[in-house]
């Protein structure tokens, strides 16, 4: 008997116990596929990082004894199609069986069901060995529960996993310090130099063109995240000794000239399975209890991402099911302006994060949340044509995480099902993180002036027009006492809805 185990691309995870004895009659499959870079379209980043972490898990499993088949890109017989390639290579080596794991997605465990059952052969499903909980842990968490937000799961999977706990306490005595993770950085704390691998990746650059594939974002000559576990643990270990010490402080701060702060990169080495969260957290929390100078909000603020929101997202997208990709609580039906594919805006904090994103394939996660997921709430953009920028753009994007974050934590479009309120900001928000707004064309403190900060204008014209159905959020009274005075002022308030419409009709002259 014969068997091929299929690998996905983001399930390069080598301390997988399948991997634990060698066997002749075993073949591993990886494939590099159009269909993997077609169903959005991708900054070039993404496809290079992933085949090159592809490549390099190829080679770690020859080096210990595995028998691989790979299909580049650019190979001649490659059908660009995951059913069809498992097909020939069940023909070509006269396979008996087929095992295969978990796929994190919908969209590939649909299809590996479907195209599986049609083959006929043995099948034989694994878990992928990486997250802290199983797909359907959360949902089983919320059973009996009225709501239940994250924070509530994430105490939980403290305990569970005697993580900064003692007995059944948290270690400093408090379960959370968000309220410590709001610093705005003014360069008092200077960023060291970053942990960057500089992977080459000319040839693999030139195969991509050659197959084809269309994609954007800057095509740089590096690739500057991890692509094997070795990098993976190079840029946990820099993160632990140069960047933890301040990343709760500055977990929520924006600049002009720092595209990363104190974030530890690491999404992309996890997504793939480089590395698991365990591993992180692990670290994280030895660096803690080692060092002298790493307060608990600085450890703490980080391990509440990973075994948190992580690990909840994943949950909730399991939970929710394919019917979340149909979520659109305020029916928003508006174009992705075209300033996305570009930069090309004059709200300095909208261009700096759409910067960042098409150089590095990156933006941390406020500027996710507040500078870009915000513009797109308040002009009213389509959730469809939002998640499709988000999936395509980011390195770290897989839809287990992206969906989630995108259409439900910053579009609202699940009506409050993650977030208790839409993540909504006007400029007093980023002033307060950033600089920058000091330097930016508008006038972050009027609403309708020439010159003003245009998401002042929006953001009281997206709570006038979303009022019926946010009215009763007690999370948002307060904003709505405040919008029912200024709409008390018609003439004044008339004047922001008609500069609002202006905006939402040509946001890219903004
Ligand atoms: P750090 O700030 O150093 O955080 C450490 C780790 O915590 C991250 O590597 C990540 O694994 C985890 N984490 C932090 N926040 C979240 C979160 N909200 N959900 C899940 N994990 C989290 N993350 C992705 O991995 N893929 C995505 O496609 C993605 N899309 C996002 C879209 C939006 C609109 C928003 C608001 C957030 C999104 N995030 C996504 C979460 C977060 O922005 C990124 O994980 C983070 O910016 C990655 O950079 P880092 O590794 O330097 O993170």
């Amino acid at each position: 008997s014969k068997t091929l185990r299929i690998i996905l691309g983001d399930q390069l995870n080598i301390e997988h116990s399948w991997y634990k004895e060698t066997d002749d009659n075993t073949v591993y499959a990886l494939f590099e596929m159009k269909q993997e870079t077609s169903y959005v379209k991708h900054h070039i980043q993404k496809v290079v990082g992933f085949f090159l972490a592809m490549r390099n898990f190829a080679n770690a499993l020859r080096e210990q004894g595995h028998r691989v088949a790979y299909m580049k890109i650019s190979d001649k017989k490659n059908k660009h199609q995951l059913i069809e390639n498992i097909e020939q290579l069940v023909k070509e080596h006269h396979i008996t069986a087929i095992h295969y794991q978990e796929p994190d997605e919908f969209r590939l465990d649909a299809q590996l069901q479907k195209g599986l059952k049609k083959i006929g052969l043995p099948l034989k499903v694994y878990t992928t060995e990486h997250f802290y909980t199983t797909r359907n842990e959360l949902e089983k968490f919320s059973k009996d529960r009225k709501k239940t937000v994250m924070e509530d799961f994430y105490r939980y999977m403290r305990k569970k996993h005697q993580i900064l706990v003692e007995g059944d306490k948290p270690v400093g005595g408090q379960w959370n310090y968000d309220k410590n993770n709001r610093k705005k950085w003014n360069a008092e704390v200077l960023i060291p130099l970053p942990y960057e691998p500089r992977n080459n990746c000319k040839q693999i650059l030139q195969e991509i063109k050659e197959a084809g594939i269309t994609t954007f974002g800057e095509r740089t000559a590096v690739f500057n995240y991890p692509i094997s576990r070795k990098q993976a643990k190079a840029q946990l270990d820099y993160f632990c000794k140069e960047l933890l010490p301040f990343f709760g402080d500055y977990q929520d701060a924006m600049h002009t000239s720092q595209d990363f702060l104190f974030h530890s990169k690491l999404s992309f080495a996890m997504n793939t399975k480089l590395i698991s969260p365990k591993e992180v957290v692990e670290a994280v929390e030895n660096e803690f209890y080692k060092s002298s100078n790493i307060d608990i909000s600085q450890a703490e603020g980080f391990i509440r991402q990973v075994i948190g929101w992580r690990e909840y997202m994943r949950g909730i997208y399991w939970q929710l099911g394919v019917d979340f990709k149909q979520e659109n609580f305020f029916k928003n039906k508006a174009d992705l302006p075209n300033f996305f594919w570009t930069g090309d805006t004059k709200m300095n904090c909208v261009k700096r994060a759409i910067q960042n994103s098409l150089q590095n394939a990156y933006a941390h996660h406020i500027q996710r949340l507040m500078i870009l997921g915000n513009v797109a709430l308040l002009l009213g953009v389509a959730p469809d044509k939002v998640d499709a920028w988000y999936l395509g753009v980011y390195v770290d994007a897989i839809e287990w995480v992206q969906l989630p974050n995108t259409r439900g934590m910053s579009q609202f479009a699940d009506g409050g099902l993650i977030a208790t309120k839409p993540y909504v900001s006007s400029a007093s928000y980023i002033h307060k993180m950033s600089n920058y707004c000091s330097s930016c064309f508008y006038n972050h403190k009027t609403k309708t002036n020439e010159d003003s900060c245009p998401l002042n204008t929006l953001y009281w014209d997206f709570l006038h027009r979303n009022k019926e159905v946010l009215k009763n959020n007690h999370r948002m009274r307060m904003m709505y006492s405040l919008l029912n005075k200024m709409e008390s002022k018609q003439k004044e308030f008339h004047e922001i809805l008609e500069k609002a419409k202006k905006i939402k009709e040509a946001p890219d002259y903004c």
